[in-house]
């Protein structure tokens, strides 16, 4: 392989965590067909915040949200991802009616070699390409504007955002293609509402309680009425109210230190080498204590347990060009799978 590879901060870090899922991913292109639920729904805020943040029209937002789940009528998941994302963006917009920043541009993409920074060699092999939220200025110094999507914000969830060393790698590379001086992010937090859109009980249900009921009342009657489902818009108004109280909205800024620069350049470089190694011998080692990372079996699992067995890849998977999250237009199917 003469020609140079693309490669994203994304495909090194999983090179570092399991060098078998990078070449399932990133050499074999293999996706599972199933996606994880909460990438996509990442993904579909990220592309409403652009939309919000570029023109600030709350109507062309929604609407977004409702052409991205057109089947939520029928699909229990593509309704409560659609109730979620209107709250969680209708409250966003009054949230933040004005910004104390300067939005300089959104989705910004770059592309730039891998240097060794101590001898300033550049890879024959690899580029680095990325792409970041948002460039924005607030008194007259440029910051990163990071959009996270959380389950809750609490001391541990800020204190693991040092450990995102892809965001300032990419300042590095925008400091380059863009000639700025980027000082530190901002990360835009959002916490997903937990709650539920009440079912209401079935026949059966509402029998069993109403005789539970009967059953400790003094005067053997009860006057239970069924629950029935909770409609629409009084799920969507009990939303829009939880995104009122406080913490459900965060805005947090990191200022980087320049010296974190040559370090993690320093460790792509050395990981390129890794991988060019890998890629030569092809022997990608498995490391099994990634295997249930994130209280869950690896997208791999299965087509490593089978020993890579065509018909679970024929069954199970899909090819896909690794790198969605660069193409343009990148929506709901673009969440990269790692
Ligand atoms: S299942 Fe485990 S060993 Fe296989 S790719 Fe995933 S993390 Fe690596």
């Amino acid at each position: 392989m003469s020609e140079l590879m693309t490669t994203t901060y994304s495909m090194w870090r999983l090179f570092r965590n399991c060098r078998m899922a990078c070449k399932w991913r990133y050499i074999d292109e293999l996706v599972p067909l199933e996606r994880d639920p909460n990438l996509a729904f990442g993904s579909v805020i990220h592309d409403c915040l652009e939309c919000w943040h570029g023109e600030r029209d709350l109507a062309k937002v929604l609407d977004h949200i409702d052409r991205t789940y057109p089947n939520r009528a029928q699909d229990d998941h593509q309704q409560a991802d659609w109730h979620l994302a209107r709250a969680m963006m209708s409250a966003y917009a009054e949230h933040y009616p004005a910004e104390e920043f300067e939005v300089v541009a959104l989705e910004k993409t770059f592309e730039g070699p891998i240097v060794n920074p101590a001898t300033g060699a550049t890879s024959r092999s690899f580029i680095l390409a990325g792409k970041v939220d948002g460039i924005v200025r607030q008194d007259g110094q440029y910051f990163l504007l990071e959009h996270k999507t959380a389950s809750q914000i609490d001391a541990s969830y800020l204190e693991r955002l040092w450990t995102d060393f892809q965001i300032i790698l990419y300042a590095w590379y925008l400091e380059q293609t863009l000639g700025i001086t980027v000082s530190g992010i901002i990360y835009n937090v959002l916490v997903k509402a937990k709650l539920r859109q009440g079912k209401g009980e079935t026949e059966a249900e509402f029998e069993a309680r109403r005789a539970e009921l009967i059953a400790k009342s003094k005067t053997g009657k009860s006057s239970a009425k069924r629950k029935l489902p909770e409609d629409d818009d009084t799920f969507q108004q009990r939303l829009q109210e939880k995104y009122l109280e406080p913490g459900m909205f965060h805005r947090e800024v990191l200022y980087i230190s320049r010296d974190q620069f040559e370090e993690l350049r320093a460790e792509l470089w050395e990981l390129s080498k890794a991988m060019l190694d890998a890629r030569r011998r092809n022997i990608f080692y498995r490391n099994t204590s990634y295997c249930f990372q994130y209280g869950r079996p690896c997208a791999y699992f299965q087509l490593c347990r089978s020993g890579g067995n065509p018909n679970v890849i024929e069954n199970h998977f899909q090819r896909i060009a690794p790198h969605e999250e660069l193409r343009d237009g990148a929506g709901e199917d673009a969440a990269p799978v790692f």
